[in-house]
């Protein structure tokens, strides 16, 4: 099969990893008789440099006429780059802001995954880093708190703030449906998380979410309050296999649950938006500390890519292979140094894509 796929190299490390994941994509696509033809678009300060803008018109219909957008990462050092001396809207951050709206991703996916080879780096003890786990964080991206009315005024002498937390029935609907159908390509559970205890807009989520568990009877469906999730991320994480929450929830509990896994360098994620589109990206940022020095880690986007192929292309054979590569490379002792220990044969961010590659 035939993809046509945006690519967002960006700034500083952005260009480097990227290109490890087109080299890992290109095999996959020989190997198994698909091609990926690549449209570049700029975003960014990159962008910022050539057209004046963090994102065109131009580059926006580019991305929206693709079949998925795979990106890098940008921005760059608040106070040493010019582009931090513009107001907030010409800045790089503002690119990924306006490219989030404009191609109307409403879901954002975060693995969390720990390694058997890793688990020195994850901050939980010993025997539940030992069980290890594998969960995805399923998160609303366009509603609630961070969207509802908002305002600070004085009221009878004293400086009030409001923030509204709204959320209806439709937006409710189709996260819970994301939520579902990636629980359909993995261990078939769902921890929905709400604070239904004391909120109107979690009883109503729980109500939508139970809705739509009928539709997947083979999915078992368990709520949670957040609260609870929190201590559970830390306390037995191996228990989750897909979260679904509300925007604001998601967001805290998606950092927690990186953060458990010790290894930035590692993390992928993708926004996902109607249909099977979705942006695709590594959850860090454009480390301008390492840039052009062939430091990064590429595997990251590297597993971007791979999710790519999972949730927009329905390749799950091709996405299989690509994690398996990586867990190979892993097993083989073979290290970036972000993630480098003692007796580990140490490897740039070139070397990291071809050693997967050898690996596919
Ligand atoms: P960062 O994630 O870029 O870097 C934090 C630390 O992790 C640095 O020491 C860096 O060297 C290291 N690191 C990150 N990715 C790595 C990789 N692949 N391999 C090895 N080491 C890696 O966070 P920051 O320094 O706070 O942010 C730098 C810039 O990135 C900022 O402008 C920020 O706004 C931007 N940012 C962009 C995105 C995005 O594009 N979606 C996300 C987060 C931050």
């Amino acid at each position: 099969m035939d993809f046509k796929v945006a690519v967002i190299p960006g700034d500083y490390i952005g260009p480097e990893i990227v290109e490890q994941a087109q080299k890992v994509l290109d095999h996959v696509g020989k190997k198994f008789g698909h091609s990926f033809n690549y449209v570049e678009v700029d975003m960014g300060g990159v962008s910022i440099d050539k057209h004046g803008v963090p994102l065109t018109d131009e580059a926006l219909e580019t991305a929206k006429s693709s079949d998925a957008v795979l990106m890098g990462s940008i921005g760059g050092r608040v106070g040493v780059d010019s582009w931090y001396q513009l107001p907030p809207h010409l800045r790089p951050e503002a690119g990924l802001l306006a490219i989030r709206k404009g191609l109307g991703l409403y879901a954002n996916l975060r693995p969390a995954y720990l390694y058997k080879e890793l688990n020195s780096a994850c901050p939980l003890k010993e025997s539940v880093a030992e069980a290890g786990f594998d969960m995805i964080i399923v998160r609303e991206l366009t509603g609630g708190l961070y969207f509802g009315e908002r305002k600070t005024e004085e009221i009878d002498g004293v400086m009030t703030a409001i923030d509204t937390l709204k959320y209806t029935e439709d937006e409710i609907r189709r996260i819970a449906i994301k939520g579902f159908e990636i629980a359909m390509k993995r261990r078939k559970h769902v921890i929905s998380v709400d604070k239904a205890n004391v909120l109107d807009s979690s009883r109503l989520w729980r109500k939508i979410v139970e809705e739509v568990a009928k539709d997947y009877p083979e999915v078992t469906l368990e709520h949670m309050l957040v609260d609870n999730c929190a201590m559970q991320l830390v306390k037995d994480p191996a228990q989750f296999d897909v979260v679904i929450t509300e925007n604001m929830f998601g967001d805290i509990l998606s950092d927690e649950a990186s953060m458990i896994t010790g290894s930035i360098g590692m993390l992928s994620s993708a926004s996902l938006g109607a249909g099977k589109f979705g942006l695709y990206e590594p959850s860090h940022g454009s480390a301008p500390d390492i840039a052009g020095q062939n430091k990064a880690n590429p595997i990251a986007t590297i597993l971007s890519a791979a999710m790519m192929l999972r949730y927009s292309f329905d390749l799950d054979k091709e996405a299989d292979a690509i994690e398996a590569a990586v867990q190979k490379v892993l097993e083989d002792n073979i290290r970036t140094v972000d993630i480098m220990s003692e007796g580990m044969q140490l490897v740039g961010c070139k070397e990291m894509g071809d050693c997967i590659c050898d690996r596919i």
